[in-house]
């Protein structure tokens, strides 16, 4: 078959994106092609400028555009509440519900000892810190229910179990019975927050 290097390289590109098989790949990239050309370039001067003004918040590990988050910024928030959950996508889930009005902490990833991830490096420190900090009076955790999900919760548990006027709270429902928060409807985010169950 004839081949077209621009487009092999275009397919290869968005290949490595989760979730786009090389057929949908193809695709996306045959689409690309129909566009005009000031709309393809629009998505890249976006594509571009999303990866280089997004930072970390300083806070709670989210996405932001400055050192810290509008979440974090907000003073009609609960501060004393704190949703800790494993990716900033997770944390999108959540916020999208409208229903939580505490703030977050993003742990950055779980333990896993098969991929080299020890507590040292998530942001776990930071959150015993916040505890203490914030005067924060409950953490949800709201780890996936898979096995590292659930070896970084009892870990975090062991953890939090130090401060004895916390209370420690898990996700319910929908979400503990296998379904990562990145996948989960918005009904069952609510449900699993509000079912959340205090750890003793
Ligand atoms: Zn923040």
């Amino acid at each position: 078959m004839h081949k077209i290097q621009a487009f092999d390289d275009c397919v290869s590109e968005l290949s490595r994106l989760p979730g786009i098989g090389p057929k949908t790949a193809s695709r996306l990239a045959m689409h690309l092609l129909k566009m005009k050309p000031e709309d393809v370039r629009r998505l890249s001067e976006h594509l571009i400028a999303f990866k280089e003004k997004t930072v970390s918040c300083n806070i709670c590990g989210g996405i932001s555009e400055n050192d810290v988050c509008p979440i974090c910024r907000d003073s009609y928030r609960n501060t004393g509440i704190l949703c800790v959950v494993e990716e900033a996508k997770d944390l999108f889930v959540i916020e999208q519900t409208g229903y939580f009005k505490g703030r977050y902490h993003v742990l950055g990833g779980k333990i896993s000892p098969l991929d080299g991830v020890g507590p040292d490096n998530l942001r776990i420190a930071n959150l015993a810190d916040r505890i203490v900090q914030e005067n924060i009076g409950e953490v949800i955790i709201a780890t996936n229910p898979d096995v590292d999900g659930e070896t970084t919760a009892a870990y975090l548990i062991r953890i939090m179990k130090k401060y004895p006027k916390l209370k420690i709270t898990k996700l319910a429902s929908g979400i503990a019975i296998g379904t990562h928060i990145e996948y989960a409807d918005e009904i069952t985010v609510v449900r699993a927050l509000e079912g959340r169950r205090e750890i003793c």
